[in-house]
């Protein structure tokens, strides 16, 4: 008997640049209708680059340390735009992306401690961890190799409902504004981590590269942090709202001369797109000792001369999301300095059309899904 609106009869093992390697076993027939049924009620994307359609899923009994979220708004991230269409190779149809979950535990497993029914609260690009390995025990969750992204191998947030190990669901304080809240879980925790794990001072002079769902909300966090803050961006348009949002200056990160101008200026620069730009020149314009810290997944592989790192002293890193209690910094940091991601709301049965303004590349700066 087929149970469900799509058939999973088959096991799945990723084992690639996420690293998620747990297997699911999906269910189905007699088997599942004895289960405790659940419909979840999501848009779903059947292959690759299409466009979201209504899709339901049936989910088993609730794992003991698993939490249930009735998902109210959720963000759409670049990363759910590359997972769509497969940029990356990790993707698996149906697909439910959405990964800046806003909403209220309706369920919890029976181990769960530290969430209760009704509790409002956040869920970002993870939505587990294996709990054993080292980075895991010191407190560096986001860089567990088993760690369970959202939408690889998993359903998100674009849906009614999500479900999520409780280590991954970080309780949303008071104080926090729920509608533009989702965009810190992913796009916002991406930017600030960085501050925390190259210890970013006040007196540092740093950069972003692209103002958009990321960059806009560095642009807060660094100017919040005491730095001095340099946007670059390649829109005009955007040159006076990155000032209103905490830049001192900016620059256009496509012009050679705009960028020269700040040679040898910045301790920090974070890029945040995913586009190939002059590397190099960019270097250039690092301090000695400087970082060029890479949060935005740039697909082709660097073109650097090797000089301009060891002349310098300079370095290159990159880093993803950030910890569970990163994130509860983060949030804890945005309630107290008013760092607010900007959005724009689209009913979350709006989905495509949300998507194409997301691809015009004219969302200022933030696009939530809302089921309310
Ligand atoms: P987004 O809202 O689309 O912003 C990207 C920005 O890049 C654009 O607003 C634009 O800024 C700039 N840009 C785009 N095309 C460009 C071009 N041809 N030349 C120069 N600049 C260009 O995307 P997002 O959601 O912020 O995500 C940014 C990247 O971060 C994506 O690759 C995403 O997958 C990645 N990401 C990584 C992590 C992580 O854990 N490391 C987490 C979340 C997202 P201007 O208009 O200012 O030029
Ligand atoms: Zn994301
Ligand atoms: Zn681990």
């Amino acid at each position: 008997m087929q149970y469900n609106v799509v058939n999973f009869g088959r096991t799945i093992v990723l084992r690639q640049v996420f690293g998620w390697q747990h297997p699911i076993t999906l269910i189905q027939g007699e088997e599942a209708m004895n289960k405790a049924k659940q419909i979840i009620n999501a848009y779903a994307v059947l292959e690759a680059g299409g466009q979201f359609e209504p899709f339901s899923y049936e989910t088993g009994e609730l794992g003991p340390n698993e939490v249930e979220i009735d998902v109210l708004y959720c963000g759409i991230c670049h990363s759910d735009l590359s997972m769509i269409e497969n940029e990356w190779g990790l993707s698996q149809y149906p697909l439910v992306a959405g990964h800046e979950v806003i909403g209220k535990v309706s369920a919890k497993g029976s181990e769960v401690q530290n969430l209760e029914q009704g509790t409002t609260v956040g869920l970002g690009w993870h939505s587990g961890y294996c709990g054993h390995c080292n980075s895991c025990k010191t407190g560096d969750q986001n860089l567990c190799a088993e760690a369970q992204p959202t939408i690889v191998a998993h359903h998100g947030g674009f849906a009614d409902k999500v479900r999520a190990d409780a280590s991954s669901v970080i309780v949303i304080p008071e104080g926090i504004d729920l509608k533009s809240a989702g965009p810190l879980l992913c796009g916002g925790v991406t930017v600030f981590n960085p501050l925390v794990q190259f210890d970013v001072k006040s007196t540092d002079n740093v950069a972003v590269i692209g103002i958009g769902g990321l960059g806009h909300m560095a642009l807060q966090f660094l100017n919040a942090w005491g730095c001095k803050v340099t946007a670059f961006t390649s829109s005009e348009s955007k040159r006076s709202e990155a000032l209103n949002m905490g830049a001192h200056n900016t620059l256009n990160s496509r012009d050679q001369g705009e960028i020269e101008s700040a040679t040898g200026s910045f301790d920090f620069i974070i890029s945040t797109v995913n586009v190939k730009l002059d590397w190099n020149l960019y270097l250039s314009t690092l301090k000695p000792k400087g970082r060029l810290h890479f949060v935005g997944a740039t697909l082709e592989p660097l073109d650097i001369e090797v000089f301009s790192l060891i002349m310098g002293q300079k370095s290159i890193s990159g880093s993803p999301v950030g910890s569970p209690i990163t994130i509860e910094m983060m949030l804890e940091f945005a309630r107290l300095h008013k760092v607010k991601p900007q959005i724009e709301l689209y009913p979350m049965s709006k989905i495509n059309e949300a998507f194409d303004h997301l691809k015009s590349g004219k969302a200022k700066y933030r696009i939530v899904l809302s089921n309310e």
